[in-house]
């Protein structure tokens, strides 16, 4: 079954340690997703992008399949669906295919409607028991297409956006998706304290975890992040073993290249990444 990600998040804010959202896009993904949280005892959240979404045919697709997988692979520790970065229509969309979360990213809009969206989404999902996301100040790189560079958010605007009564809460600190530029300057620390001073229990979510040095992501769990998003560096995993495995010929020996051979290297990459994150966020065993 498919949990809200409410009290995983709160459990993990108050015990100082964050739950990884790790992006999935097809089935070895997920079960390697979901296998490796179980081993590790470890909650987990996974994400889907609008354009994943769509890659796997739709909402419903998705959902039917990762709630089969939960139950046909035996999952006991909490499991969340969540929308990543969903536009307005797309919330509706997901939480009427049956996912157990959602982030509704209005940070384009001007903070009032921002609110005002956010607001009619907060009710919705309240009623039906799922957790909901707002981002405040855009975060930057690239979003599905949407390219921004890595703005800090204003802790007075987070803690209207807070105060309406979203789960959690994505603020830019100078975070950015994808891979970080040379001459990045790192995340404000300065801007995560005041967001946390003036959003008190509220969860914070770190977006673009890929590349962040690891004594920054632990100094950001302590100043209150809750939530870390994982995409890209499961791709760049995957993507890595895949390589290798037909450089070294292997797809050209025997039977390899039946895709359960072929795909089998990047499936235990990924394995290998959330295993390294979960451990590095602290929230192995706390399932
Ligand atoms: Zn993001």
């Amino acid at each position: 079954m498919l949990v809200s990600a409410k009290e995983m998040l709160t459990k993990a804010k108050a015990g100082k340690y964050a739950v990884g959202q790790f992006n999935i896009n097809n089935l070895e993904w997920t079960k390697s997703i979901l296998l490796t949280a179980e081993e590790l005892k470890s909650p987990v959240i996974l994400g889907v992008s609008e354009g994943a979404g769509k890659y796997m045919t739709g909402y419903k697709t998705v959902s039917a399949m990762v709630s089969a997988m939960v139950e046909e692979l035996g999952i006991t520790v909490p499991v969340a669906l969540h929308l990543d970065h969903g536009s307005y229509e797309g919330a509706k969309a997901c939480i009427e295919a049956g996912f157990s979360s959602i982030m509704f990213d209005g940070s384009h809009y001007p903070i009032d409607e921002n609110i005002a969206k956010t607001k009619e989404l907060v009710a919705i999902c309240e009623e039906k028991g799922i957790s909901l996301e707002a981002e405040v100040g855009s975060i930057g790189g690239e979003e599905d297409g949407v390219v921004g560079k890595g703005e800090c958010a204003d802790p007075d605007e987070c803690k209207m956006v807070a105060d309406l009564g979203v789960t959690m809460l994505a603020a830019g600190i100078g975070n950015i998706h994808g891979k970080y530029p040379e001459n990045w300057e790192g995340l404000s620390f300065e801007t995560l304290d005041a967001i946390q001073a003036k959003t008190g229990d509220m969860p914070l979510v770190l977006h673009g975890g890929t590349g962040i040095p690891e004594d920054m992501i632990k100094k950001a769990i302590s100043l209150g992040v809750a939530k870390i998003n994982v995409n890209t560096e499961c791709q760049l995993a995957f993507q890595e073993a895949t390589r290798k495995y037909i450089e070294d010929g292997k797809d050209l020996e025997g039977k390899g290249f039946d895709p359960r051979k072929l795909l089998a290297p990047g499936a235990e990459a990924i394995k290998a990444t959330v295993k390294e994150k979960m451990e590095l966020f602290g929230s192995v065993g706390k399932a």
